[in-house]
């Protein structure tokens, strides 16, 4: 199994010199699979540049499309999404529970002729919403389990495995809020546990936090003492603050590694870069 970034970055694209090493596109991940098949995560403004690729490419549909909610930097990409305009294509969008009832309903709503020029509805694709009610999928021999997040109008984060390999993304995700929790730190840690890849929301850091509790978002060093926690493989710092340009970055991988240093763990901190793709 393999994961290409395609946007990493936070709440609003960020294109310049400053975010040029880590990525200036809203959230989009595609999982590669050992049987050739993919899943996409978010289709914030990264997706754009996946759906050039995927048209030059054989094989694209059908396109598993799996949101993890409807914030405007996870879903802002859809409409400049080509195989959405391609007849031969069919997208599955998928929507885990509470999440689904709103995703339909904002997807069309953001292609409004107010807002968009091209309505939803005349979108060639033939495009589907399918609502996850258990608390796990399968496509294949791909097992995607869910884990609702906590973040302000719902969101959820995805476990998925592959021939016993696992990749967690959790991203918009406040792992100690201070009120209305919806899933609390234990079972975050059980959720990921064991897992060799962890993608986890590090917007703030811990200073930050202090005045933006609430808002739905981790720190960098809450995301690493959950991967300490949970016995990951690898750690990757993801949903970068508008804010954070490339060296802030660089710092706060220096501060990850003296937290797992202490630790006296052998956790791999990295923070996703766009256009890389790791190995699991
Ligand atoms: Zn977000
Ligand atoms: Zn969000």
């Amino acid at each position: 199994m393999k994961v290409k970034f395609w946007g990493t970055r936070g709440s609003i694209a960020t294109p310049g010199p400053s975010t040029i090493r880590y990525g200036g596109n809203t959230t989009c991940l595609e999982v590669l699979f050992e049987d050739g098949s993919r899943i996409i995560l978010d289709a914030g403004t990264g997706i754009r540049k996946l759906g050039q690729e995927l048209m030059e490419t054989s094989g694209q549909s059908p396109v598993h499309l799996f949101l993890t909610h409807a914030h405007w930097d996870h879903i802002q990409g859809f409409p400049f999404f080509a195989p959405a305009y391609d007849r031969k294509t069919r997208i599955c969008v998928y929507g885990f529970q509470q999440a689904y009832d709103r995703l339909r309903e904002i997807l069309t709503n953001q292609m409004e002729s107010k807002f968009f020029p091209v309505n939803f509805n005349d979108l060639n694709a033939d495009i589907q919403f399918v609502k996850i009610t258990g608390e796990a999928y399968s496509i294949g021999a791909t097992k995607i389990q869910a884990i609702a997040c906590n973040h302000p109008g719902t969101a959820h984060g995805f476990r998925i495995t592959e021939n016993g390999r696992s990749l967690v993304f959790l991203t918009d995700n406040e792992l100690r809020p201070p009120t209305d929790v919806i899933t609390d730190w234990p079972d975050f840690v059980d959720f990921c546990s064991g897992a060799d890849l962890l993608i986890h929301d590090a917007m703030y850091t811990d200073k930050e936090l202090e005045t933006r509790q609430g808002w739905g978002h981790s720190s960098h060093l809450q995301a690493v003492d959950l991967a300490l926690e949970a016995g990951v493989g690898t750690c990757v710092l993801f949903h970068h603050d508008p804010d954070r340009d490339d060296d802030m970055v660089d710092a706060i991988l220096q501060d990850c590694a003296a937290r797992i240093n202490n630790a006296k763990s052998s956790v791999r901190c990295l923070a996703a870069v766009e256009d890389d793709t790791l190995d699991i």
